[in-house]
């Protein structure tokens, strides 16, 4: 097996390595015992004080990242999963009881779901069906796109009115990279009374994810997907928006989020989604041109196809997620030669025990059964270089044949 140091890492929407900018933040931190960083940012002696300053300089900084109006609209998570899962029951549950207490039940509540979804999304909704909320589901077009058109029709439902609490509509997909039009499908939701959440995981640094021009009411973030640490999240709440606390005990992020704040994993989230927001033009346009570059390059092989029109230079998908199709080649069998030959990369497909099920995400956009099995997912990001990728095309040449 190829030494790991040696890797050529292209499998960034999965999860990206640790810049050294962010080690360096979280290392200050956790070696903070001189500094009195170990405190618990609750308590009220001067070492508890400390870390809670810490925390709010965090709470600040992503604020200004996600273009939030205030820092208590921002709540420190274990990552977007839980993002996900507390804004959809969270919110669905406190409308429920606002309604209800504004002389406005819900008789038969409804939330509507994209079909591309994380599966944080799909399964929390999955969840609620089984408490019962009515769950319907945004088709995508065969790009990867909502349609706002449909999206209307679906929120204006005559049958549905003023039953539909909350749409969730993901930023940018994380198999595709479609980029969906969220400003536009929010307004939608608002003017039926509906609550908006946005998955924005893949977004961030990556198109614009600016909460208060998106006008969301709720979007979930994840810190390992920009070069922070794993297990860090947020979940942002616009103020003034409906929320149940999912997570009970001891009253933290106030009231919001139980549990004991893990100060250098949030002032190392706080750092990556800085950088990579303060980064973002360079940076996008440097993937971009790599995208690009990695599209033309493996469609030119006889055996690949794109599985979505990517048009070079494009806004409308992520800069940083190349995904194909191969014919006559399963995903697994090629991303293991690519191991082998000391390339991560990862499939756009599910593997069940007996046979290879094509993921949701290339279902929902109509691609055939025969060509999912064979789907290839390359993702960049700010630490890939140009010999990366030229280095990866190389050898895609001999495995893709
Ligand atoms: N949502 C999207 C769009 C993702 O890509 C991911 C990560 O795979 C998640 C949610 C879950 O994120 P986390 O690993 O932080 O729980």
């Amino acid at each position: 097996m190829t030494d790991i140091s040696e890797f050529v890492y292209l499998d960034n929407a999965a999860t990206t390595p640790l810049s050294e900018h962010v080690a360096s933040v979280m290392c200050e931190c956790l070696q903070g015992g001189a500094k009195g960083l170990y405190g618990n940012a609750n308590s009220v002696h001067s070492v508890g004080r400390k870390a809670f300053s810490v925390l709010e300089e965090a709470r600040y900084g992503v604020m200004k990242a996600i273009g939030a109006k205030r820092p208590d609209e921002i709540i420190f998570t274990s990552g977007a999963t839980e993002s996900d899962n507390a804004a959809l029951y969270g919110m669905v549950a406190r409308e429920i009881i606002r309604r209800k207490h504004s002389g406005n039940p819900v008789e038969r509540p409804r939330i509507l779901v994209c079909e591309i979804e994380h599966e944080a999304v799909l399964e929390a909704a999955d969840v609620l069906k089984h408490h019962g909320v009515y769950v319907d589901i945004i088709p995508v077009n065969k790009g990867g796109f909502v349609e706002p058109e449909i999206f209307e029709r679906m929120m204006s439902d005559p049958e549905w009115e003023g039953q539909t609490v909350l749409a969730s509509v993901m930023l940018a997909n994380n198999e595709i990279g479609s980029v969906q039009p969220v400003a536009k499908l929010a307004a939608i939701a608002h003017t039926y009374g509906a609550l908006f959440h946005t998955d924005a995981t893949q977004a961030l640094g990556k198109t614009m994810c600016d909460m208060q021009k998106l006008d969301v009411d709720a979007a979930s973030f994840s810190a390992h997907k920009v070069c922070g640490p794993k297990g860090v999240g947020v979940l942002y709440i616009k103020s003034g928006s409906p929320f149940n606390p999912y997570l009970v005990g001891g009253g933290q992020e106030r009231g919001l989020r139980s549990g004991t704040q893990n100060v250098p994993g949030i002032m190392g989230c706080m750092t990556a989604f800085k950088d990579v927001v303060e980064h973002m033009e360079t940076e996008c346009s440097r993937q971009r041109a790599l995208r690009d570059k990695l599209y033309a390059e493996l469609s030119s092989i006889p055996a690949v196809e794109m599985t979505v029109e990517v048009k070079p230079g494009t806004l409308e998908y992520l800069p940083n997620i190349v995904h194909v199709c191969v014919h006559g080649q399963e995903s697994e069998t090629m991303i293991l030669r690519f191991d082998l030959a000391g390339f991560a990369i990862s499939g756009g497909s599910a593997c069940s025990s007996q046979s290879l099920v094509a993921s949701h995400v290339l279902r929902a956009i109509n691609t055939p059964a025969h060509m999912a099995k064979g789907a290839l997912r390359i993702s960049i990001s700010s630490a890939t270089t140009q010999a990366d990728v030229d280095a990866f095309i190389a050898c895609a040449r001999e495995v893709l044949v």
